[in-house]
């Protein structure tokens, strides 16, 4: 089984990075195949925690090699720090390999979401403001510079010229703000490429070469489907492709190289910033949730919204990634509460909708038809095997596999990497 890709059901932040950790042992390479340093993967090994923000988790193991692929925008200076940080920290990034095609987020990017964010007053979409949004709309622009200009001084300078006399004008007389310098950007800019040198390269041949030996790759999808760029919940989604599609274009590979589709869920849902979210909870048992969940950003510290398992959108999810298995995270989370709504279909004027909405205007409106299912008074974080936990904690994955239609491997009952339960091998 070489290729195998990992998304998230929700709008993120679904515990991927403990997902991650569980296979890690049996993976070569993992590659990270779109988004930017907008992503938190959350990775607890031997007891120490590490939020990775840009740079794959499987840079914490040492037989696995970590790579930033092409679909993937980087700022160099974001990157860098956390290398650092690794290092500082006794993790070796030797390893690493950065895709030479993958775009670079600039100062301007930084400036311009900042900008355009505050110019969308109410209607704004709630970005992170790391220049994401900006980068990937300049690569589709086709002004874009990328990891490989930084090791050509001269065409950097001459692509640079051309975007920045636009990005200025539009920054000084749309915006009233201070234009870039040039040659500013290109000292700092070529000097992180001098840094970062030693670990570019043509990462897509590396995975191909990889698959071909027969060894396991593993393509990790940041942010989640319904922030998927094409799929999820838009305007307010992500530039990107997190679907395991997106893994095909954003690191080189065809869809024939991917053998299993992991999908990651919460037991419940939780989603960050603005935008539609119909089995949101009360402020009472959202609260509960925030707090039982530890809900705030691991980039951002934001708090995350909070409610119950939509069925409708983890269906919507499991086929647009044509899952092969499903992964069912914080299920100790639930254990603070007496019963367990789970969303199951929403409605919306008289209609019964089992199936996404095709208009958003429907999924923006409707509302959530809930089952009830018994909570369990009990602490399952010790549980391991299935029988190891409450009949109705059992119920619950039951259910949830069910309403999905696809096999639950495993449910994570804890943030530790041993706080799992193995469903099916
Ligand atoms: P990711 O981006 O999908 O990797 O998600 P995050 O890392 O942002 O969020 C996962 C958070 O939940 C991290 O703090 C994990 O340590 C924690 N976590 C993961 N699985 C579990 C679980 O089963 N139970 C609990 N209580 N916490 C978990």
């Amino acid at each position: 089984m070489p290729g195998i890709c990992l998304v998230g059901l929700q709008w993120g932040d679904e515990g991927k990075g403990k997902v991650t950790d569980l296979l890690a042992g049996d993976v070569d390479v993992v590659v990270r195949y779109q988004g930017g340093n907008n992503a938190g993967h959350t990775v607890v090994v031997d007891g120490a925690r590490y939020a990775l923000h840009l740079i794959p988790t499987g840079i914490l193991y040492p037989g696995c090699v970590p790579v930033i692929g092409n679909g993937v925008v980087i700022n160099p200076q974001v990157l860098l720090e956390e290398m650092e940080a690794l290092e500082a920290r006794g993790v070796d990034v030797s390893r690493l390999r950065i895709s030479g095609n993958a775009h670079l987020i600039m100062p301007y990017h930084l400036e311009l979401d900042r900008v355009t964010e505050r110019r969308l007053g109410k209607n704004r979409l709630g970005t992170t403001k790391r220049g994401i949004g900006p980068a990937y709309a300049d690569k589709a622009a086709r002004v874009g510079l990328r990891v490989q200009d930084l090791l050509d001084p001269k065409i950097f300078g001459e692509k640079l010229a051309v975007v920045l006399k636009e990005k200025n004008l539009v920054l000084t007389r749309v915006y009233g703000r201070l234009p870039f310098d040039a040659r500013e950007i290109s000292d700092a800019y070529l000097a992180y490429g001098e840094r970062l040198r030693p670990y570019i390269t043509d990462t897509a041949a590396l995975v191909q070469h990889a698959l071909d030996d027969g060894r396991t790759v593993l393509f990790e999808g940041a942010q989640a489907t319904m922030l998927d760029l094409d799929h999820g919940t838009y305007p307010f989604v992500t530039s990107s492709n997190p679907v395991a599609g997106g893994a095909c274009a954003g690191a080189g590979i065809g869809p024939r190289d991917i053998d299993r589709v992991i999908g990651v869920t919460k037991a419940y849902c939780t989603r960050v910033g603005s935008g539609p979210f119909p089995s949101e909870a009360d402020p009472a048992d959202a609260e509960v949730l925030v707090e039982a969940g530890g809900e705030y950003g691991t980039t951002t510290g934001r708090r995350r919204r909070t409610g119950w398992f939509d069925a409708v959108a983890a269906r919507y999810a499991a086929r647009l990634n044509a899952l092969t298995e499903l992964v069912v995270t914080k299920l100790d989370v639930l254990s603070a509460f007496e019963r367990v709504k789970v969303c199951v279909a929403y409605t919306f004027e008289g209609r019964r909708y089992d199936g996404f909405p095709e208009h958003q205007t429907v999924f923006n409106k409707c509302t959530p038809i809930y089952e009830e299912l018994p909570g369990w008074d009990a602490d399952i974080t010790g549980a391991r095997r299935p029988e190891d936990l409450p009949a109705a904690a059992r119920t619950y994955v039951e259910a949830v596999q069910e309403l999905v239609g696809v096999p639950v491997t495993w449910a994570s009952v804890g943030p530790g990497r041993d706080q799992i339960v193995r469903f099916r091998r």
